[in-house]
């Protein structure tokens, strides 16, 4: 069984002394890890670490900063398999998706520092000032569990460019690939104190963004936790990034085909055990068609190879714990007992005989309200929804508090255009477009607040300052300022 019991604050690890914790591989169902939280008093050890570190951190040129960055990035090359098989054994994710979600997105954010740095230049205000980005100062990130690798390169990345130093506080479930990223930054010679690591569950995290020597949150994690980190750091006046979840709606148009938009859908929603914000999990189509992508979507759903994460024939493995799974069967059994049709999956589908299994499910209704449509499910669930004309499709895709992703299907790419910037999200993908790793990525609603991935990220982080350097000159109008 591996342990977890150390925080990491100072470029060393420490003993932790809270609570401990079990963690069970979602495969066999045998304990795997213990995880030892840090108390409040070593997260305060290690903000104090982080604000001893960022002057000369913040200090030093960006190119610096980013050519650190990348070194990490390089020092993860090397272990890739490795990290791989170990989130794939301890999220339960596929290893050919582990390779590509997890391992390869977290270095192409580590590799790409540098060439974010070169964009970032400093700008000639009006008259002789001078507008500068500067870091606010020590950055929370606190993470989930479904991409720990890569959610947490997304915000360390942008912090560290920035100039800011880090507390990162990952989730309790998902430790392993985290000690790897700090083994990582210790090759690549990060000075000690600007990133520091904390494990630890909701205490732990609420302790971490109410500290004092924390002035930025980086949130990333469900809308209920979301709402709570907003009201305290709303409170305390801290700026506050918010990534939540999804109900992403995948519209198919009448021209669309038909057959590849539905396997286009289910892959995204399927991906990772549907453990994604982005995942695909309502699909629209036409009342004309509805018939035939419901078949296409159960035969689909059915056709998938439960199993074996580590299996690379395996294309669905387990949800991450026992509570994630009575979670998902609990919306299901809802769904039935609303009125959703089953069409496949569901409680009675066959899944393998232990590991935390959801059988990949397909309901389809004509009822926006339901739970099941209005819910994120976190697990293999989609949910086949038809619409009347276009108005009605994109009243429907809008109809959920979420406003984070969207896909739309069209043999005419400009008609399919035209609909996505109809439809509220913060990335929609049109025909099956993968979304680049570094456009910016966030939602409107109960989907979040703010920006990550590629240049614009360092924005969470920043903030700006105006120096004015004297042009003999009275500028047009200094009024406010002079008037105080
Ligand atoms: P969660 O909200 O339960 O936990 C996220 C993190 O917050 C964990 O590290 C957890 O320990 C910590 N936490 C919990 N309560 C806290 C509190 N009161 N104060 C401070 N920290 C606290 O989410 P989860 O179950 O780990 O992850 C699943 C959720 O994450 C889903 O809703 C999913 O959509 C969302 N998510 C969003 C994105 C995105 O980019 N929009 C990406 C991945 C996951």
């Amino acid at each position: 069984m591996q342990r977890f019991d150390n925080f990491y604050a100072d470029g060393r690890w420490h003993p932790a002394q809270g609570d401990e914790i079990t963690l069970y591989n979602p495969t066999t169902e045998e304990p795997s890890a213990a995880v030892r939280f840090a108390t409040v008093n070593q997260v305060r050890l290690a903000t104090a670490a982080a604000a001893a570190a960022l002057p000369a951190w913040s200090a030093r040129p960006m190119g610096e900063r980013a050519a650190i960055l990348a070194a990490a990035g390089e020092a993860l090359v090397a272990q890739a398999d490795e990290l791989a098989r170990t989130l794939s054994a301890e999220v339960g994710t596929p290893i050919a998706q582990s390779r590509r979600l997890h391992v390869q997105t977290a270095i192409h954010t580590l590799l790409q520092a540098p060439r974010w740095a070169q964009q970032q230049q400093p700008q000639e205000g009006p008259g002789r000032t001078l507008v500068e980005q500067i870091p606010i100062g020590v950055a929370a990130c606190v993470t989930p569990w479904n991409y720990p690798l890569y959610l947490a390169a997304t915000k360390i990345v942008p912090a560290l460019l920035s100039g800011a130093s880090v507390v990162l506080k990952p989730s309790e479930l998902a430790p392993a690939s985290i000690a790897a990223l700090v083994g990582a930054f210790e090759r690549a010679r990060l000075p000690p104190g600007v990133l520091n690591v904390v494990f630890g569950g909701a205490a732990t995290g609420e302790a971490l963004i109410r500290d004092r020597q924390v002035e930025v949150i980086s949130f990333t994690g469900s809308t209920a936790v979301g709402r709570q980190i907003a009201a305290i750091g709303g409170g305390l006046l801290k700026k506050v990034s918010l990534e939540l979840g999804g109900k992403s709606p995948s519209v198919v148009l009448p021209d669309a085909a038909l057959a590849r938009a539905v396997s286009g859908t289910l892959q995204k929603a399927f991906q990772n055990a549907g453990q994604t914000c982005t995942a695909s999990s309502r699909l629209l189509v036409p009342q004309a068609q509805f018939s035939e992508a419901c078949e296409l979507a159960a035969a689909g759903a059915r056709a998938l190879r439960s199993g074996d994460p580590l299996d690379p024939q395996t294309e669905l493995g387990p949800l991450i714990s026992a509570a994630q799974r009575s979670r998902a069967m609990q919306l299901i059994a809802t769904a039935v007992q609303q009125g959703a049709h089953l069409l496949a999956g569901g409680a009675g589908a066959p899944r393998p005989a232990r590991g935390y299994f959801v059988p990949p499910t397909v309901f389809a209704t004509a009822d926006p309200a339901l739970e099941i449509v209005q819910t994120e499910a976190f697990a293999p669930v989609l949910v086949i929804m038809a619409y009347r004309g276009l108005d009605h499709a994109v009243e429907l895709a809008n109809a959920t508090p979420f406003g984070l992703s969207a896909a739309v299907w069209s043999a005419d790419e400009a008609q399919a255009m035209a609909v996505a910037r109809r439809v509220r999200a913060g990335s929609v993908s049109i025909n099956g477009a993968h979304t680049h790793p570094d456009a910016p990525f966030g939602g409107f609603g109960a989907s979040g607040l703010g920006r990550e991935r590629g240049p614009l990220a360092l924005e969470e982080f920043r903030a700006t300052r105006s120096l004015h350097r004297d042009s003999g000159q009275r500028p047009p109008s200094d009024g406010p300022a002079r008037a105080g």
